[in-house]
């Protein structure tokens, strides 16, 4: 384990991937880490750093579609209870980028505190979310972040205000190594009407998208002045099929994965696609799922 051989328990050699994302698709990364806590964190970041070994963020892998030849470097992984903690000060909310955004929204809704309510439904964790800016036609999570805490790849942590930081569709300026925790800046609410409205995205939401338990990822982004969802009807690709990869028919943004699914197929279908749609209606596709 040369360079990491004082984190053994917490470090793995090469571990598959695929079990981390939502596609189930892809190779091994050398070092999978999963650290305790944020000071442990730090350290083995700095480890890595100084050992010249490349370093990825893992959050709940519903954005990411990982190559067979997989990552040469170390993975960490942000699972511990340590990274999921969720803190309420007056009409802010500190939460641990390892939380799920489900687990956060519930916090928030049953705390009488909106603002994140509209995002229910978006899998992953609050270290995605803020990555990508994730967000639905109600908005983004960039919105109503007040600050953050990062840890950078010399493993030194850094605090960020929000009118520092950049968000816009689909991307945020969080840029370095590790975003440790965020706080929110959310509007007091009644705890019966914020559920309700809960309750109102969610159903939206599951009306928009396959079922959960399906292997599926976002394809595209949707581009200025559209849907991608539309555009890919209009070009004929709802259905598209490419080895054991299709993009839904009921919901063509949605690529779904089967058995024996491979990224090859998953990056010849949206390359085939991407090309299709510029062909048929002159719009540029960009992808909305991570390739590592
Ligand atoms: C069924 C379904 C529905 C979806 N609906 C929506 C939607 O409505 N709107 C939307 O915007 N997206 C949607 N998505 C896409 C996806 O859920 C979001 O992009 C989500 O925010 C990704 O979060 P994640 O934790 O799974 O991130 P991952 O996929 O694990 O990672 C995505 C990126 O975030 C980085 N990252 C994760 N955690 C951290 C961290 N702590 N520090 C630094 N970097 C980190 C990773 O390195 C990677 O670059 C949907 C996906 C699915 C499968």
């Amino acid at each position: 384990m040369g360079a990491l051989s004082s984190y053994e328990g917490i470090v793995r050699e090469n571990q598959s991937l695929a079990p981390f994302t939502w596609l189930q698709i892809g190779g091994p990364t050398r070092y999978l880490i999963e650290p305790n806590e944020s000071r442990q964190l730090a350290s083995v970041v700095k480890s890595c750093f100084d050992a010249g070994i490349p370093m990825r963020v893992l959050g709940g892998g519903s954005n990411l579609l990982i190559r067979e030849s997989g990552f040469d470097g170390a993975t960490f992984s942000l699972t511990s209870p340590a990274f999921g903690q969720m803190r309420r000060m007056e009409n802010t909310v500190v939460c641990g980028a390892g939380a799920k955004l489900s687990h956060l929204i519930a916090f928030c809704v049953s705390a009488g505190l909106g603002g994140l309510e509209h995002l229910v439904g978006i899998p992953g964790t609050i270290g995605g979310a803020l990555r990508g800016n994730a967000g639905t036609d109600e908005g983004d999570i960039g919105h109503v972040i007040q600050s953050a805490r990062l840890l950078t790849k010399e493993g030194l942590v850094v605090e960020v205000k929000g009118a520092d930081l950049a968000f816009s569709h689909r991307v945020s300026s969080l840029d370095e190594l590790v975003i440790l925790d965020a706080t929110f800046e959310l509007e007091p609410g009644d705890v019966r009407g914020l559920t309700k409205r809960e309750q109102t995205f969610w159903i939206v939401k599951r009306s928009k998208q396959p079922n959960f338990p399906e292997r599926a990822a976002v394809a595209f982004v949707d581009p200025d002045g559209y849907k991608a969802s539309e555009l890919l009807q209009q070009s004929g690709f709802n259905g598209a099929i490419e080895g054991a990869v299709r993009l839904s028919s009921t919901y063509p943004n949605y690529l779904i994965a089967s058995d024996g699914a491979t990224s090859a197929d998953v990056l010849t279908l949206v390359e085939r696609v991407i090309a299709g749609v510029r062909d048929r209606t002159g719009v540029q596709l960009q992808l909305h799922l991570e390739i590592w």
